[in-house]
């Protein structure tokens, strides 16, 4: 197979392969253009126009359109009214945002250590953790795979939680069935471009209750009573203190575009997904997510946990220099400076501990061809023939 690029070899490939990208067609184009022609850049009819096509593609009730996924979760940690003195458990193996949102509004973020299979919140591990000032259970549905929504939905409402689950990872993914979006309390999504959905920036949160819904309209929109503003042409009352997260009618009409090619794109992405299975699976060092039966992924991230001589750094410097745009997802939460420095120790979860330093996610987007896959192994195998022979 040859000797590793990094140490004087020739790459699998020239072109870069990035670990994810968004796709954009003409019919994405020409909406965005009809947009930029029409009155309404922001605050107009193609925001409501995709919140009303992504509430209906994932099945709920309400679904309120802000300007990326950290908003998302701003609002809805706002909406469930957590502030000073509350706690929400989550899970370190995560993009920061999820749990600065908490430190935001005051709250403290508590981790509680994930599983090995999916590497998603260990729902057995949960109760220990909870104590009168937890407020929330905060997963995330890592690289796509769906929380174990059932255990953490029953373990909420035993004890009075709200699950607000961070599904910027899994749009398309499902649960017995269901789409995620339609069964947490609220959940968050993300449409940064290397996300399932492409605005640019942008997000979403979806949820049954209509309280909910109306006040992260609100916090959204500097928490300027909506009542107000439709009564009179001038009046209006700030009845809370909010932030301008609001989403431009453009970057709308860009995801509302999309959301016709989302099934097809979760298809090829859990085709993507089941190629590299297949191609990794004799190889014990290689170790891969398990798919859970009854909760289909959509499959944002491939990640491996490599069980390799060398290290992470070498591993990612040597996939980057065959052309493979690999990655880490993640760095523990409470590994990160910031979060020591509050007193936060990766050493309180051990598995998410572990596999932070042996993750490497490989490229994983729905425009990739099957030369990108097929080179996407090469540069795996050629890695592991280097540090196993
Ligand atoms: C992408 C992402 C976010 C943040 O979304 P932005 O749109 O970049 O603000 C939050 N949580 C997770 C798990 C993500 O992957």
């Amino acid at each position: 197979m040859g000797k590793l690029a990094l140490f004087g070899g020739t790459p699998v490939r020239r072109e870069p392969l990035p670990y994810g990208r968004q796709a954009i067609s003409d019919e994405d184009i020409a909406l965005v253009v009809e947009t930029l022609r029409s009155d309404w850049l922001t605050g107009g009819p193609r925001v409501d126009g995709f919140e009303r096509a992504f509430a209906e593609f994932v099945g709920a009730e309400h679904a309120v359109a802000v300007s990326s996924g950290t908003a998302a979760l701003h609002a809805a940690v706002f909406a469930a009214g957590i502030g000073p003195g509350d706690e929400a458990l989550s899970t370190p193996l995560t993009f920061s945002a999820t749990t600065n949102v908490l430190l935001h509004v005051g709250a403290t973020p508590v981790f509680s250590d994930v599983e090995g299979e999916r590497l998603g919140l260990d729902p057995s591990l949960l109760e220990a953790r909870i104590n009168e000032r937890t407020k929330a259970l905060m997963p995330v549905d890592y690289a796509g795979h769906p929380a174990d929504l059932e255990a953490l939905g029953a373990l909420a409402q035993a004890h009075g939680l709200v699950v607000i689950e961070d599904a910027s990872h899994s749009l398309g993914a499902r649960v017995g069935g269901r789409q995620v979006g339609s069964i947490a309390d609220l959940t968050t999504f993300s449409f940064h471009p290397v996300k399932h959905l492409a605005c640019g920036e942008g997000g979403m949160i979806t949820t049954a209750d209509p309280e909910l819904a109306e006040r992260m309209r609100r916090f959204r929109n500097h928490g300027l009573s909506s009542a107000a503003r439709t009564r009179a042409g001038w009046s209006y009352d700030l009845v809370e203190l909010g932030l301008n997260y609001r989403l431009t009618d453009i970057a709308a009409a860009l995801g509302t575009s999309q959301i016709a090619r989302l099934e097809a794109n979760v298809a090829r992405r859990r085709e993507i997904a089941a190629a590299y299975d297949d191609a990794f699976a004799a190889q014990p060092e290689l170790v891969r997510l398990v798919e859970h039966p009854d909760r289909p992924s959509s499959w944002h991230l491939y990640p491996l946990r490599l069980q390799l001589p060398g290290g992470q750094d070498e591993w990612i410097a040597a996939l980057r220099t065959e052309g493979i745009g690999a990655n880490v997802h993640y760095r523990a939460v409470n590994e990160l400076t910031l979060y020591r420095q509050r007193g936060y120790d990766p050493a309180e979860t051990p598995v998410a501990q572990a596999a932070s330093h042996q993750l490497v996610s490989l490229p994983m987007f729905h425009a990739m061809t099957d030369q990108d896959v097929a080179d996407s192994v090469a540069a795996v195998r050629k890695l592991v023939e280097h540090y196993l022979g």
